[in-house]
């Protein structure tokens, strides 16, 4: 039977420490916060800002929005970052990407404060992660595609696991997070030879090249574990992952739901980067 890697109970785990924590802030009168810096009226950005709104209220975290035009020049964006960076009330912040064309985006991610920095964009924080420093900020979604499997007690020490992404945002920063659990990594691209024969290999599959269900029983076995990170719009306009789901849930042996598996971790574990930005604030 193919056991189903759903993303709900992971959250509430990861939720449930992060409540004790909050608690233990406020007591002593810090109050965790979160900025979230919107350029424009982007619909994926305002559906993932809702999310985080919601989500943060939950725990009670607070947040603000702020949106500037679209437009806004690379100037603009850095002077309202600038006084977020030196804003003690917040401890975090969050900039929608990828920013528009007219933004030097270089000079975005060097300048947000590396301790407030919840998305992991500065490359101060993406080499600590290279070093394997464990208190570093992590990018939420390969985080998230790790606790999934993770957190069920699954121990990644000396298995084979497959990357189908070489991305900053998601295969190069998951490579790293499976190395230092000591898994060895094959990274997988679009001019990778023999897929299919990578993915039967190894012990976990890692899938994150966004073409909807192209990943069919041929790439796998009966003790495949799947761990779908792509989200894209099947040929019936629904919501599907890389992997072909229905084909494979009574044939692998683990695999992650899209929606409702990585993707429903990801906004959880942002906001559990702000405690981390607390505690890096309060040392
Ligand atoms: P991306 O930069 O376009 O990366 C896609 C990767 O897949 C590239 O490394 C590409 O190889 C590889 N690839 C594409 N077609 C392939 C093929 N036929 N065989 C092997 N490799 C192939 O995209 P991204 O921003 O990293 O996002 C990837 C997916 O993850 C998207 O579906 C996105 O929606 C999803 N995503 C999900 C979340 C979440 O929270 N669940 C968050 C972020 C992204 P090359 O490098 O050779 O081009």
């Amino acid at each position: 039977m193919t056991e189903i890697l759903k993303g709900k109970p992971v959250a509430d785990m990861i939720k449930a420490d992060m409540t004790k924590k909050i608690e233990a802030f406020r007591a002593k009168g810090i109050a965790p916060k979160i900025a979230v810096v919107r350029l424009g009226e982007d619909p994926s950005d305002i559906s993932y800002e809702k999310a985080i709104l919601k989500v943060s209220a939950s725990l009670n975290i607070d947040s603000e929005v702020f949106n500037i035009p679209r437009e806004s020049t690379t100037e603009e964006l850095l002077a309202l970052m600038d006084k977020l960076n030196n804003d003690t009330k917040i401890h975090g912040i969050l900039v929608f990407r990828p920013l528009p064309k007219q933004i030097d985006a270089e000079r975005v991610v060097n300048f947000i404060n590396p301790d407030k920095d919840i998305d992991c964009m500065n490359p101060i924080n993406l080499e600590a992660i290279f070093e394997g420093k464990k208190d570093s900020f992590e990018p939420a979604t390969p985080r998230a595609a790790v606790e999934i499997l993770g957190r069920t007690g699954y121990d990644y020490q000396g298995k084979n696991v497959a990357i189908i992404n070489r991305s900053m945002v998601v295969g190069k920063p998951l490579a790293m997070m499976l190395l230092n659990e000591n898994a060895t990594v094959t990274i997988c691209h679009s001019k990778t030879k023999d897929l299919k024969a990578v993915c039967k290999n190894a012990d976990v599959v890692f899938t994150a090249l966004g073409r909807a269900k192209m990943l069919d029983k041929s790439y796998f076995n009966e003790d495949s574990i799947v761990i779908d990170v792509g989200v894209s719009m099947d040929k019936e306009g629904k919501i599907s992952g890389d992997a072909d789901y229905d084909a494979l849930v009574d044939y692998v042996a683990k695999i992650t739901p899209v929606p409702g598996g990585v993707g429903s971790i990801t906004t959880t574990i942002l906001l559990n980067q702000v405690l981390k930005a607390v505690e890096k604030q309060n040392k």
